[in-house]
């Protein structure tokens, strides 16, 4: 069915998109029972609980859109409900759908007023804007969710970046404080196409570390290539996603695959803007992971600068427009891990 986003007529396959497109602040629940026996509750705007009918073993949270202008994601869910609506991916685990910011992405932006995923593990009660609202919202679904079954909780949480990568798909492994990391997770993550995996030295507010904190899920924000309009993007692209959430669903993932490909990087230096001042070195066009040679200048401050300390440094996510105090870019570099079973 087609339907209007600012007068953009795309193609969303699902009334769950429909609806929380064309009532982004706010829709009625309800729900249906499907003739397999499938249980889909509309619970709030971008919010949709699917529960099996025999016993699931895993319940999993699948969101895309906390980055309104983020659309391939959004995508992927839309074409994930679709076919659990026809009857054609039965459903065997509890599943969450999420599409986190509806307004931003009417607004084919990345945020209505502030950066929705800086806003979890309770960093909303700090801020007023729509964004902190939702943010509360969300954790009150999820915790819901992941509260309701003994079972264990995985969650992705599917994003697309601004620009360019030299690494296309990657995952950020959320810090675990005293876990451990998980080698199936990283198998299955390489069996969905991601190539590289950045592993978390602190916590923060993103929507995984929340699942991964508070309710030691498996949870990650994955990368799948650079933002497109919705309905402009090459779906082919994320075959191997949407095909790895099928096998979720469907209880056909057992985890049993381990990693042998997906490069794993540390965190060398979170750049944090401190003043107005805060300049990167980094030209518009470079692309996400960027390899640098030891003692290159990547920022500058007021009183401080990051200087590359070793070859074979990169940067992700360099933005030099956001509020003082936040943080503006990662540098990393490659690193062996010795992964504990599973
Ligand atoms: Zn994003």
């Amino acid at each position: 069915m087609n339907f209007s986003i600012n007068g953009h007529t795309e193609v969303l396959k699902t009334a769950f998109l429909q609806t929380t497109l064309s009532r982004p602040d706010g829709a009625p629940a309800h729900h249906k029972t499907l003739d397999n026996g499938t249980r889909v509750e509309f619970l709030d705007t971008g919010i949709l609980k699917v529960t099996c009918s025999g016993n699931a073993s895993y319940r999993v949270v699948i969101s895309a859109g906390v980055h309104g202008n983020e659309t391939a994601p959004i995508e992927i869910v839309d074409t994930l409900v679709n076919e659990i609506m026809l009857g054609d991916l039965v459903v065997n685990n509890d599943v969450l759908f999420i599409i986190g910011n509806p307004p931003a992405v009417n607004a084919e932006a990345r945020f209505i007023e502030e950066n929705l995923n800086r806003l979890f593990a309770g960093k909303h009660l700090r801020s007023n804007t729509k964004e902190a609202v939702r943010a509360a919202k969300l954790e009150q679904a999820v915790g819901n969710f992941f509260e309701a079954g003994e079972q264990p909780r995985l969650h992705y949480d599917l994003h697309t970046a601004i620009r360019e990568s030299q690494i296309e798909k990657f995952a950020v492994y959320p810090y675990l404080h005293s876990r451990d990391w998980s080698r199936s997770q990283l198998g299955f993550l390489e069996q969905c196409g991601i190539e590289a995996t950045l592993l978390s030295s602190q916590p923060s507010g993103t929507f995984s570390y929340f699942s991964s904190h508070k309710y030691h899920a498996d949870a990650f924000t994955i990368e799948l290539g650079k933002v497109r309009k919705l309905g402009a993007n090459d779906m082919r692209n994320f075959t191997a996603m949407t095909q790895g959430m099928r096998r979720l669903i469907t209880g056909n993932e057992l985890f049993q695959q381990r990693p042998s490909n997906i490069t794993l990087f540390s965190v060398v230096e979170e750049v944090v803007k401190l003043t107005e001042a805060f300049k990167l070195n980094i030209k518009d066009k470079a692309k996400n992971f960027t390899e640098f040679k030891a003692g290159v200048v990547l920022a500058t401050d007021e009183g401080y600068e990051y200087r590359t300390k070793q070859d074979g440094e990169r940067f992700v996510f360099p933005i030099s427009n956001v509020p003082c105090g936040q943080r503006a870019m990662l540098v990393i570099a490659p690193t062996e891990l010795s992964l504990k079973e599973p």
